[in-house]
């Protein structure tokens, strides 16, 4: 990574293209000057800057190919991150390079014949663009992305305000001590209603899992006994919401790296920190499509449920197995709702029904906006890939319908999903969770 101590270039190039693009009028100094002021009040000059980075959109035409760019993701002297890892032949690898090993990716790349385009010129750019939003006060809690903090007093104060429905329990906390929080949500309390489990906040820059899930608490409260899918929704199942799994992660994003993934706990014997929290389930863990080498950002973790986030959460999912119907955790970007199994191509005895489910909510997505996501299992889908939450509520917890969601885009932003879109992502993932809960209710209840 490189620290950034001097960011007055980046500063610069920031001021010249608000100028260039809307010509320099006094309005817009004073912005730039609040917008300069801003980025340093934030501290800006400690983060970790982008601004050297571009990402690449590649296809492999041949399992040659793929094979090669699979080789290459380790490859440390390269400092490669692949937003996207490689999937099947004609699926977009997307990876972001440094500019002093772009020239050596590049030939890299022409001489093995896979073609690439730039996706995004500089990702700090883009960062810049958030980091400014943030300081925007908004009407709306929808309107732009939040903290831990602020997620957390989000959910507090939608407990507060549906004593009767909603109530947030703390779960155990995070390496670095920060409560993992749960809301459950129920028209009956303490009645053993069947259960629907959502949850973001797993890979720590995937912001847009996070404001989704809040998102749904938000529609589910104020839409009982207004809007019927809602009340529909509730009469018949509970529904317990974690909006942040990987606290640790997710606050490091904010304060340091936007780009962090893993969980922050250290691993003894090497410099580079975190685990990765989707891989370090205990259901045949350490299998197929998951890293043992500490640096890489699907590491596995030193044995199955080393990271104390996963151990939690695994412990409470366990505990109410017997009235979860489904689990869903989401993730970004790709646009995919994928279901078991992801440490093998085998499919599950469940497959036929946890597929129309599937079906069933891909449909109900794109009626909203008309977003297409593809659906089926995780390992044909995009890889395989163990040690996911999903493989180990249904594997271990015996929860038939768990999925593991790929949330907007399909790359134009990827990670970096603007705020405007925060709302109509709520929109889709809600009206799927309708179809969820009707489909279950007609053929598992
Ligand atoms: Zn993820």
């Amino acid at each position: 990574m490189v620290w950034f101590h001097s960011s007055f270039s980046s500063f610069s190039s920031l001021i010249l293209s608000y100028n260039i693009q809307s010509g320099i009028r006094q309005t817009n100094m004073l912005y730039t000057i609040f917008s300069l002021l801003t980025l340093l009040s934030l501290g800006y000059s400690t983060r970790v800057t982008y601004a050297d980075r571009k990402v690449l959109r590649c296809y492999a035409n041949s399992k040659e190919q793929l094979e090669y760019l699979h080789n290459i993701q380790d490859d440390n002297s390269l400092s490669l991150d692949f937003w996207l890892e490689t999937r099947n032949i004609h699926s977009p690898i997307d990876i972001m390079v440094p500019m002093n090993t772009y020239p050596l990716l590049n030939e890299m790349l022409k001489t093995n014949d896979i073609h690439c385009y730039t996706m995004i010129e500089n990702v700090q750019s883009i960062i810049d663009r958030e980091l400014l939003q943030r300081n925007i006060k908004t009407e709306s809690f929808f309107e732009s992305y939040h903290n831990w903090t602020e997620v957390h007093e989000y959910f507090d104060g939608l407990a507060a305000e549906f004593p009767s429905m909603a109530a947030m329990s703390t779960i155990g906390n995070t390496y670095e001590g920060r409560p993992i929080k749960i809301m459950t949500i129920s028209t009956k309390p303490g009645s053993g209603k069947p259960a629907l489990w959502y949850d973001g906040g797993l890979h720590a820059r995937e912001w847009v899992t996070v404001s989704t899930v809040t998102y749904l608490a938000d529609t589910l409260l104020r839409g009982y006994g207004s809007n019927s899918d809602a009340t529909n929704l509730l009469d018949k199942f509970d529904i317990i919401i974690c909006p942040i799994l990987n606290v640790d992660g997710y606050e490091y994003t904010w304060t340091t790296d936007r780009m962090w993934r893993k969980t922050r706990s250290p691993n003894k014997n090497s410099a580079c920190m975190g685990t990765d929290p989707n891989r370090n389930w205990a259901y045949h863990w350490g299998e197929a499509g998951a890293s043992p080498v500490a640096c890489s950002d699907s590491y596995q973790g030193s044995s199955p449920a080393s990271e104390i986030e996963v151990q939690n959460v695994q412990n409470y999912l366990y505990s109410i197995r017997t009235t979860l119907k489904s689990y869903v955790n989401f993730h970004s970007y790709s646009q995919l709702w994928m279901s078991n199994w992801g440490y093998t191509y085998q499919l599950p005895p469940d497959y036929p029904t946890q597929n129309e489910l599937s079906e069933a909510a891909v449909a109900a997505i794109k009626s909203v906006h008309g977003k297409v996501y593809d659906y089926g299992p995780i390992a044909e889908t995009i890889y395989p890939a163990s040690g996911s939450s999903a493989d180990y509520t249904y594997g271990v917890c015996g929860v038939v319908f768990s999925y593991g969601v790929e949330l907007r885009d399909t790359g134009e932003f990827g990670f970096l999903l603007p705020p405007q879109e925060i709302i109509p992502q709520g929109e889709e993932i809600f009206a799927a969770v309708v179809a969820m809960g009707q489909y279950i209710g007609e053929n598992s209840l």
